[in-house]
């Protein structure tokens, strides 16, 4: 496929590429360099009122689609997504800064499985029915919302826009969908994806734009019926004070401060790789990612040196280049807004272990959004460091002597969205994790992931759950029916 980026993006309404309504686009930078490399439409409530008539047109036709039909359309963008992984890793990467290896290996290959995942789940999809002795019997059916709205964030920009839109088409709906407006590109090619896959002109509208215009267009419009939100835990708030009294469904997955509890008993080699991964893959920039590293106190002097070791060796530099283990940050606003909260952790009283500094490159790069990772200690759990989303390449580390103390610890922030243990000991391993307020828990590993397992965050990062069944239960309304003999 010919799946060239134009300097101008277009939005992709019932089949047709097209401009903003308004004229109005926003710059595209590439975070590496600085530079505007493009321009994204800055779409409104006009582009939104034209991307939902064109779904509800759409909507007769694809919710009777027979599941077959469905699959056989959603395992061909799979296909493709895994044909054009070269571009659209390339495109990642210039939009987000992560390094190219990653958005190859990680972002475009989930793409694609997520798209496979759903196809073929929907195919495995049953309803439930109750009978009632010699009486009467229930059966209920699981319909299609109709158009449903999916907004997604730019950590993980294909990752998180497929993960929705995949199960919102293979559950026969409708779909509005927008991407981030910091790393639009994937998306825009999604859509030559989908239109080359054969999804039929309506059934997926995708609309460019900033959070308040265009995102909140979705959010109010009264033709979308529900929402499912992938971002931070303020625009959640915001999102769910419209949506709530509109009696929308609402699913929102929203930020952490995911603690990483590390025992004496670990299997030594294996946690100090894995939460160097977890703690700054993607420039920490994922929600799952560790930034409060808590470590018993026995072995925190031996934990220190050599985490601290390790991380001085994650090369920061140009995302194009194989060597990096660390690229840009997404923008100038995350770069300032990471590099507040270092200097905010400092003025706490914080110990810079390690980084801590912006990275100046030379080349192509030298303009780039560079952070070195940072490690920083003497912080209690009540400070603003440990208590608020970074979101950025920097982890704090706090001891802790017993179970309960690292479980308080761990449960002491307004976040419960992941958490990983380390430790040989199963039954404190199983003690630990039923204790914990959060909704995702890896123990001695981090980042496994099976697409059918409930995925999600508690307290303030998030409602509902998203993966599996859930996400197909998510864009289905029940209704039962009750038939008496
Ligand atoms: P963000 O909330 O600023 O934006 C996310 C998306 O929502 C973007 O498309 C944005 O344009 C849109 N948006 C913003 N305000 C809106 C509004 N008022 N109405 C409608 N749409 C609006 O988040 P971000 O900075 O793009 O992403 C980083 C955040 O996402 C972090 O907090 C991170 O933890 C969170 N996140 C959570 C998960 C998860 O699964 N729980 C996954 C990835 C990222």
């Amino acid at each position: 496929m010919n799946l060239t980026v134009p300097y101008h993006l277009e939005n992709y309404i019932g089949g047709n590429f097209i401009g903003p309504l308004s004229g109005a686009f926003l710059d595209n930078i590439n975070p590496a360099t600085a530079a505007v490399y493009g321009q994204v439409p800055n779409s409104n409530k006009k582009d939104i009122d034209a991307a939902v008539h064109a779904a509800q047109q759409a909507f007769a036709a694809w919710s009777t689609t027979a599941n077959e039909d469905r699959f056989i359309v959603l395992n061909r963008i799979a296909t493709l997504i895994e044909e054009n992984a070269d571009a659209l890793a390339l495109a990642e990467t210039n939009d987000n800064g992560k390094p190219l290896w990653l958005s190859k290996r990680m972002d475009i290959k989930r793409a694609a499985e997520n798209f496979r995942f759903f196809a073929t789940a929907i195919m495995h999809f049953a309803t439930e029915s109750h009978a009632m002795e010699d009486k009467a019997i229930n059966y209920t059916l699981r319909q299609p919302i109709g158009v449903v709205g999916c907004i997604s964030p730019w950590n993980l920009p294909l990752y998180l826009f497929t993960w929705k839109i995949a199960p919102a088409l293979a559950a026969g709906n409708c779909v509005v969908a927008k991407p981030s407006e910091v790393t639009p590109v994937t998306s825009f090619l999604l859509a030559k994806i989908c239109k080359e896959a054969g999804v039929p002109d309506g059934v997926l509208n995708i609309v460019h734009g900033d959070g308040p215009g265009c995102g909140e267009a979705i959010v109010k419009h009264p033709g979308i019926k529900a929402i499912s939100f992938t971002g931070s835990t303020r625009a959640g708030e915001r999102i769910a004070s419209i949506a709530a009294p509109m009696f929308k469904k609402l699913s929102l997955e929203l930020g952490g401060k995911n603690p990483a509890i590390i025992f004496a008993d670990c299997d030594w080699q294996k946690m100090m790789t894995e939460t160097i991964r977890s703690s700054f893959t993607n420039q920490g920039q994922i929600c799952l990612c560790s930034s409060r590293l808590l470590i018993e106190k026995t072995i925190y002097e031996k934990f220190k040196a050599e985490f601290v070791a390790q991380v001085q060796q994650l090369t920061v530099g140009d995302p194009l280049e194989e060597g990096t283990k660390q690229g840009a940050v997404v923008s100038k606003l995350h770069f300032d807004k990471v590099m507040n909260c270092i200097q905010a952790a400092k003025e706490e009283g914080g110990t810079i272990l390690c980084g801590g500094n912006a990275v100046t490159l030379s080349g192509r790069c030298a303009d780039g959004y560079f952070i070195e990772p940072t490690v920083i200690e003497n912080l209690g759990p009540q400070c603003k460091t440990n208590m608020e989303e970074i979101f950025g390449p920097v982890v704090t580390l706090q001891p802790f002597e017993t179970a309960d103390e690292a479980l308080q610890l761990a449960n002491a922030t307004g976040y419960g969205l992941a958490a990983t243990i380390w430790s040989q000991d199963i039954s404190k391993t199983n003690r630990v994790a039923a204790k914990l307020q959060s909704g995702i828990i890896w123990v001695n590993c981090w980042l496994v992931r099976d697409l059918r397992t409930p995925f999600g965050g508690m307290k303030n990062s998030g409602v509902g759950r998203e993966g599996g069944w859930e996400a197909l239960r998510f864009f289905t309304e029940q209704k039962n029916i009750c038939i008496q003999f």
